[in-house]
């Protein structure tokens, strides 16, 4: 519980920023903003780097505000964590963004290993029923259980309790990719990744900022991406912005990426065209 305690301050650094009023005010709003429909998903390509082939799309929600304006997820994702509200808000996203998969699927072809990739809270891999709920959609969908990969940040795995490795063994049972979200941003714990059951690693783009320019920097990011193969785990890469940065990624073997260079979020029609019209960026 102590451990737990010191990770939540950690998380809601960036929401103390706001006026305690404010905050009640928000965290108020937040609780009604599902039920009124004011969630909004988009949705990010990622690319395979050989060749710009649409791999599948990254599942990123924003929160349309009727006075505020569009609100991003580090704004109120902390404060949905706080007050949970977390817990509704990625079951709201996981059907969502599923049965937005089901209707692309149904309205144009898909390839078969498709990914949707969706975040998932550290918190949500403590909840006993989370497999069951996700088995469940991907059935009355009859969506492959191969089209979804969930994306956890490494704090939430490295704690490792019984319930969170339940989860994760569960996952990887029902044939669902795990992925470990801001490979090196935190606590990284070079072992885990041989012992847990993930199958991708995402690298956090702080680590790509200073690609041209800090000296080594090149040479750290090739250790880190053959850390990564060395654990049998696929390397992914975000925050991918130029020509440059995905050349060189690729010439150290990264397999696949996303970032503003091959496109930016879009909502879901735009995204639905997209891969409705073509399967390379
Ligand atoms: P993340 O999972 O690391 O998502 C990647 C973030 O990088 C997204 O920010 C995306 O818009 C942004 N990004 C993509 N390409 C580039 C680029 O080339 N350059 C730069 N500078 N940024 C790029 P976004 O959408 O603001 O999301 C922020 C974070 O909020 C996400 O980070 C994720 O941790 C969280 N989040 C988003 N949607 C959900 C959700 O449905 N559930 C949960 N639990 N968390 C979510
Ligand atoms: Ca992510
Ligand atoms: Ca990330
Ligand atoms: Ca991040």
């Amino acid at each position: 519980a102590k451990r737990e305690g010191r990770s939540i301050i950690k998380l809601f650094e960036p929401v103390m920023l706001y006026s305690r009023q404010l905050r009640s005010q928000m965290a108020a709003e937040l609780r009604g903003a599902i039920s009124s429909n004011e969630l909004v998903l988009h949705y990010q390509p990622v690319v395979e780097l050989a060749t710009h082939r649409i791999l599948g799309v990254e599942v990123l929600v924003r929160w349309q505000h009727p006075l505020r304006g569009l609100i991003p997820p580090d704004t109120f994702i902390p404060l949905a964590e706080e007050i949970g509200v977390i817990h509704d808000l990625d079951r709201w996203v996981m059907s969502t963004s599923l049965h937005q998969l089901a209707r692309w699927r149904r309205d144009f072809p898909l390839d078969d290993d498709f990914q949707l990739r969706v975040n998932l809270s550290a918190v949500e891999l403590k909840q006993l029923d989370l497999v069951d709920s996700i088995r469940t959609l991907l059935r009355e969908l009859d969506l492959p259980s191969r089209n979804l990969v969930v994306e956890i940040t490494e704090t939430a795995i490295v704690t490792r309790g019984e319930v969170e490795m339940y989860s994760l063994l569960s996952l990887q049972q029902l044939g669902v990719g795990i992925e470990i979200d801001d490979f090196g941003t935190g606590y990284s714990s070079i072992s885990y990744l041989r012992e847990l059951p993930v199958s991708m690693v995402k690298v956090d783009r702080s680590l790509l900022t200073e690609l041209n320019t800090r000296p080594g920097q090149l040479e750290f990011v090739a250790a880190i991406l053959q850390l990564i193969r060395a654990a049998g785990l696929e390397a992914v890469f975000e925050g991918i912005e130029t020509r440059e940065q995905a050349k060189q990624l690729r010439e150290l073997g990264c397999a696949s990426g996303q970032g503003y260079y091959f496109s930016r979020p879009m909502p879901a029609d735009e995204a639905g065209a997209l891969l409705a019209t073509t399967r390379y960026l």
